[in-house]
């Protein structure tokens, strides 16, 4: 029940796309790194550079298997937003284009949207609607400013807006961006919260292979964030000023998705062997009891050799940023701010839907369907509200209940 997706190796529906999306993203990634650091500019914002790739290649684009034209959007801004979110540039393409591997996760929404990993399992590309394209461009200097002043944002972390067209084929627009979920760990249990109670409830058949529950599963199972005073105030502060930039830039249906690992069950053997048929071998995709094992033989072996395992796994470390240092995530702690059991990994996902577009779509379905159905699209301002408030209140120091059984509190 792992989101790992299938293979796209040759053959795969979609190869030629995944091939198109990489060899693009390869070509133009490396073409801008390349150049010599400068300031951002106004003109950076807005930029857009066309290549076209055939099969014959020439002076300005190498070789590539299929004929294929590549837009590649504000280069230097997310240039410098990779910089600030702290990837390194050669890790960067190296996990997207060591080789033609990508997994598919297909569309998990409802939006139709696809979902790649990286080989490695750190991005995950996106293909998105023109109206998301089109948002984050506009918003792409807010965002820059907002990253720039919050390194430590809830919000998706965008790596690269790109656009691939094959000949007398569709526009299809897609984002780099941060995989929220570690690949050396497994995710017990996954929700995607929104603060609203319209339909989010999954039932047991709306999925086979990945469950990602919604908030009444949420309110259901009695679930809260643990966070004792301090992460509670890092968290919850964060969430605030990250919703007032959604609310101010007409954003809403994104959802905290927060996948919990437990600490007590581990990694499953059986889950992470699964992982690595569908990722090669070599890449980071281990299973815990493994890198502890390698770690001991390696200790007397080779201390060099054990320096590049830990340097490899830091990588999914990013001690740089407060949400993700915990081994990746986020580690829950009591009220004396003392860990538990639990590591979050947690984000703001699916930050792109301008209230105009929702509100055309679900007045669309309103009118196929049931009239009396009560149908929330409300405005930007009161999603964000409900959103937070929601989220605030599940935050908790303690557990309900947990300090009769203790005795020290009366009610
Ligand atoms: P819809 O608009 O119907 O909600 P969508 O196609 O826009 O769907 P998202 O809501 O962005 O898709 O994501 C769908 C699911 O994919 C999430 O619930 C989550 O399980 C997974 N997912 C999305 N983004 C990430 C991420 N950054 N890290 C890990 N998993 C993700
Ligand atoms: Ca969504
Ligand atoms: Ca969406």
């Amino acid at each position: 029940r792992v989101l790992m997706g299938t293979k796209v190796s040759e053959g795969h529906v979609n190869y030629v796309t995944a091939y198109n999306m990489l060899t693009g993203i390869r070509v133009s990634v490396s073409r801008c790194n390349g150049k010599v650091d400068r300031p951002l500019n106004d003109e950076d914002f807005v930029a857009k550079n066309k290549l076209a790739f055939d099969v014959s290649g020439n002076e300005l684009t190498p070789s590539a298997r299929y004929d294929f034209k590549f837009k590649d959007y504000a280069p230097w801004v997310f240039r410098h937003l990779r910089e600030l979110f702290k990837l390194d540039p050669a890790d960067y393409l190296m996990s997207l284009t060591s080789k033609y591997i990508v997994s598919e996760l297909g569309s998990p929404g409802k939006s139709g949207s696809f979902f790649y990993f990286s080989r490695d399992y750190r991005f995950i590309i996106k293909t998105i609607h023109h109206s998301e394209h089109k948002m984050l461009r506009k918003i792409l200097k807010d965002y820059y400013n907002h990253v720039k002043n919050n390194p430590n944002t809830l919000i998706s972390q965008f790596y690269g807006l790109h656009r691939v067209k094959l000949p007398f084929g569709r526009k299809i627009h897609f984002i780099v961006m941060n995989n929220l979920f570690p690949p050396h760990r497994d995710i017990h249990r996954t929700y995607d919260l929104k603060g609203s109670t319209q339909g989010r409830r999954l039932q047991p058949q709306d999925s086979k292979k990945a469950v990602v529950y919604k908030d009444l599963n949420w309110i259901d199972a009695g679930e809260s964030i643990m966070l004792g005073p301090t992460k509670k105030r890092q968290f919850l502060d964060q969430l605030e000023i990250d919703v007032a930039l959604l609310k101010r830039l007409n954003i809403m249906d994104y959802s905290l998705l927060i996948g919990i690992h437990d600490l007590t069950k581990g990694n499953t053997e059986n889950i992470r062997d699964n992982t690595l048929q569908v990722f090669e071998p070599g890449s980071a995709t281990i299973s815990q009891t493994k890198v502890n094992e390698l770690r001991k033989a390696l200790t007397t072996a080779s201390p060099t050799a054990l320096a590049q395992l830990d340097l490899v796994l830091n990588q999914y470390e990013r001690n740089d940023f407060i949400f993700y240092a915990d081994s990746g995530g986020f580690r829950a702690t009591n009220e004396n701010n003392e860990p538990l059991n639990d590591i979050y990994y947690l984000g703001i996902i699916d930050c792109l839907t301008p209230y105009t577009f929702t509100k055309r779509v679900e007045t669309f379905f309103k009118g196929l369907s049931n009239a009396h159905v009560t149908i929330s699209a409300i405005p930007a301002l009161e999603y964000g509200d409900r959103f937070f408030k929601f989220i605030k209140s599940v935050v908790v120091s303690k557990r309900e209940g947990q300090q009769n059984v203790i005795g020290e509190e009366t009610a």
